[in-house]
């Protein structure tokens, strides 16, 4: 059953924990390479400010002296793109490249002042203008920094308009650096640019940097300008602002959606849904953890953080439980159909998310949601043609096929095809005997297939049996059922789970198909893919078993005799043909009787043409009497019958039925009360000896006959 899960706010959870006890090295120093997380500490808007201001005065080539002085090994297409992040120590070497070259003091807190005009139009930016005024992003400092830089703690003290007060230290094992600083100092100084107003005032009262507890700025900025943000078209430009920003947030969505639809790969979307979180979100490092189908394997996508420690966060994130030192922001990937996973954003150390982050995030789980559920209805209609199409070589296997029996020889071998299983077996419901018999059987060792061959389930071995054919319903089996018949029936056929399908046609009850796997129970859950496969087999059988009943039938009809049930002459052939078939080359004998009532016409005579048949119907079942297994007895027509001795040694043994069948009709026949005496005469022949073709031995075995009867004539009447 599905769970309607829409994605919900409230399932979005926020962990902010102390600054991790893990080793980032103090004094700013980069750690060892390949830990990829490592290097994201402050974001490339620092250096493509620098980077432009370089540009701006001294061309490519103060470019390219600026990063060989910082000896930097990136280059500057990476340096100047805004969604990345380098190391503390990196920055700090460009930026005193900076001093250095342009012999400007004052050059990081430049580039500070610079970075949010420069960045106008950005998602950050617009999201800070979104805030409307310059105290309400102070204000939110704590916020807003991690935006910029994972090294330095934030806080706003007091904010009201036209001032603040901001605090600012290093994080845990790391220092605050002088220039840093300075650029932490044109950041602030920049911020009212975002709104048009001029740059702020910030005087630094105590500097961590140099000495300090902690580096303490008092920013301020024109009141009265300010003021005017409170006037209704200030106002105004303050929504403009917000509307801006939702587009923005839009036309990145959009763009996502498209690359859903344009892109075939689910992985690839996968991956491209965390890059593009990532650009619209503002954070080192990003997760995204999902099952792909229900029971699949966790599949992990991650940007910003290396795959070991992605697979790890998310596993833990799973697990609810959080990773001491981080902060994650964790949104469900959720649809209507189902529950994917998580998309996480990871923050080392202790920050708040803005809930517009979380909204963000949503965003795009949602869209990691819905391209899952494309895949998924994708997958879908490629089962269900897979299905259709097993189903259709199944109705042209049982197209071809004649008889029950061979239906069911059809499906033993074909339904592994359709149902992932491992054994098969048809059975089929004898209305006569009120049981089910094992008719075919595929996947079965050759003692199950001896064990299995002709057993017959009844009623009375199991209710399961009574209430299938009341409730034609699929049934499942596990080893432990507590049906002992059933179990037993598993165990012999070595089943860890079995289905078993009823066989159903205009509500009578053919048979059943049992299917069944000897590992991986799983494989045969009841859900509503393998009942809808198992009824569609189901439906075939019961269509194609009916024919072959009604064949069964026809077959019968042509080759049995309608009075007295035998063999008639048609199916007297062919039985005598496959027996000799059957033969093993170089050994074995049959034997064949002939028998033909005397004077039989006397008895119509005497008491009608139904008494006649009565007689020739009692004389069939003695036949049938003193015939042995192996034996059929057949009415050729008329009075006479023959016997067809399957197994016999020598020519003594056809003696002895000739004698058993004298035997046979030394008591006289009951036709009503009347009882009549009859004698049979007899003629036996041995195959090869008295004829190597059935034609010949026939012709023997009858004339043996008629000698027989010309020899009765001859002895005296009661002789
Ligand atoms: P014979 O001792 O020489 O065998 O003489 P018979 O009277 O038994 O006659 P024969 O075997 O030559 O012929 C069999 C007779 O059985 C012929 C026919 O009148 C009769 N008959 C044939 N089919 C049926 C049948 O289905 N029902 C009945 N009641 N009589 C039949
Ligand atoms: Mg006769």
């Amino acid at each position: 059953m599905l769970k309607r899960a829409a994605l919900r706010a409230d399932r979005i959870c926020m962990h902010a924990r102390a600054a991790p006890a893990e080793a980032i090295p103090a004094n700013g120093s980069v750690p060892a390479k390949g830990s990829e997380e490592a290097a994201r500490h402050i974001c490339c808007t620092l250096t493509n400010v620098e980077l432009g201001l370089v540009r701006k005065a001294g061309g490519e080539a103060a470019v390219a002296a600026l990063l060989e002085h910082a000896g930097t090994t990136r280059p500057a297409s990476y340096l100047e793109d805004i969604e990345n992040w380098i190391s503390l120590d990196e920055a700090c070497a460009l930026l005193a490249a900076g001093v250095h070259q342009t012999e400007d003091p004052t050059f990081a807190r430049r580039v500070g002042e610079q970075t949010l005009d420069r960045h106008v139009g950005t998602q950050v930016a617009t999201f800070l203008r979104s805030l409307g005024s310059p105290e309400a992003v102070l204000h939110a400092v704590a916020q807003t920094a991690p935006k910029f830089s994972t090294v330095t703690e934030m806080e706003a003290i007091e904010a009201g308009p036209g001032r603040a007060v901001v605090r600012a230290v290093a994080r845990g094992g790391f220092t605050r650096l002088p220039l840093l600083c300075d650029w932490t100092m044109g950041m602030l100084a920049g911020l009212p640019i975002l709104f048009g107003l001029p740059l702020a005032h910030v005087e630094e009262s105590e500097c961590q940097a140099r000495g300090g507890e902690q580096c303490l700025y008092t920013v301020s900025w024109d009141a009265e300008l300010a003021a005017a943000a409170a006037d209704p078209q200030q106002r105004v430009t303050v929504l403009e602002a917000q509307l801006v920003a939702m587009s923005e947030r839009l036309q990145s969505a959009y763009a996502t959606a498209s690359d859903l639809i344009s892109t075939e790969d689910l992985d690839t979307v996968l991956h491209r849904i965390v890059e593009r979180a990532a650009s619209a979100v503002r954070a080192p490092g990003f997760v995204l953890a999902v099952h792909t189908e229900p029971g699949a394997e966790l599949q992990v996508y991650s940007h910003g953080i290396d795959e070991q420690k992605a697979e790890a966060l998310a596993r833990a994130t799973l697990a609810h439980d959080a990773q001491a030192g981080d902060s994650t922001l964790v949104v469900e990937v959720t649809s209507s159909r189902r529950q994917y996973g998580q998309l996480i954003a990871r923050y080392p150390g202790a920050v708040q998310f803005f809930p517009q982050d979380e909204e963000l995030l949503s965003l795009y789980a949602k869209h990691a949601a819905a391209v899952l559920d494309m895949a998924t209805a994708l997958q879908e209609s490629v089962r269900r043609h897979d299905q259709v199409s097993s189903l259709l070589s199944l109705s042209q296997a049982l197209a071809q096929a004649g008889t029950s029996k061979e239906v069911a020889e059809r499906l033993a071998v074909a339904v592994p095809e359709v149902v992932d299983c491992d054994r098969m077996g048809v059975w089929l419901w004898d209305h006569l005997e009120q049981n089910l018999r094992s008719v075919a059987a595929s996947g079965r060792t050759p003692e199950q297939a001896a064990y299995l061959r002709g057993l017959t389930i009844s009623p009375k071995d199991t209710p399961h049996l009574s209430q299938m054919i009341a409730v034609p319903q699929p049934q499942f089996f596990e080893q432990e059922t507590e049906d002992s018949f059933m179990r037993q029936l598993m165990a012999a056929v070595d089943a860890v789970a079995l289905v078993v399908v009823p066989i159903v046609a205009r509500d009578v009850f053919l048979g059943t198909l049992t299917v069944s796997v000897t590992d991986g129970p799983q494989r045969l859950r009841s859900d509503g893919e393998l009942v809808e496969r198992l009824t569609g087999v189901a439906a075939f059988a019961a269509t194609a078993i009916q024919n072959g009943q009604l064949l069964d039938k026809l077959r019968h009809k042509a080759s049995h005799d309608a009075l007295t049930g035998l063999l008639n002459r048609v199916g007297f052939r062919q039985h005598i043909d496959s027996v000799l078939d059957s033969v093993p080359a170089g050994g074995g004998q049959v034997g064949l009787l002939f028998v033909d009532l005397d004077d039989f016409k006397q008895v119509n005579d005497a008491y009608g043409h139904e008494a006649g048949d009565e007689l020739i119907r009692k004389a069939a079942r003695r036949l049938e009497a003193i015939a042995r297994e192996s034996d059929e007895a057949a009415r050729l027509g008329g009075d006479e019958f023959a016997i067809i001795l399957a197994d016999v040694r020598n020519d003594d043994q056809v003696r002895a039925a000739e004698a058993r069948v004298r035997a046979a009709f030394i008591e006289p026949f009951m036709l009503g009360d009347v009882a009549v005496s009859i004698s049979a005469s007899v003629g036996g022949g041995l195959w090869p000896e008295h004829g190597r073709t059935v034609r010949e031995l026939v012709r023997h075995a009858d004339a043996a006959m008629y000698e027989d009867k010309a020899e009765r004539r001859r002895q005296p009447i009661g002789a």
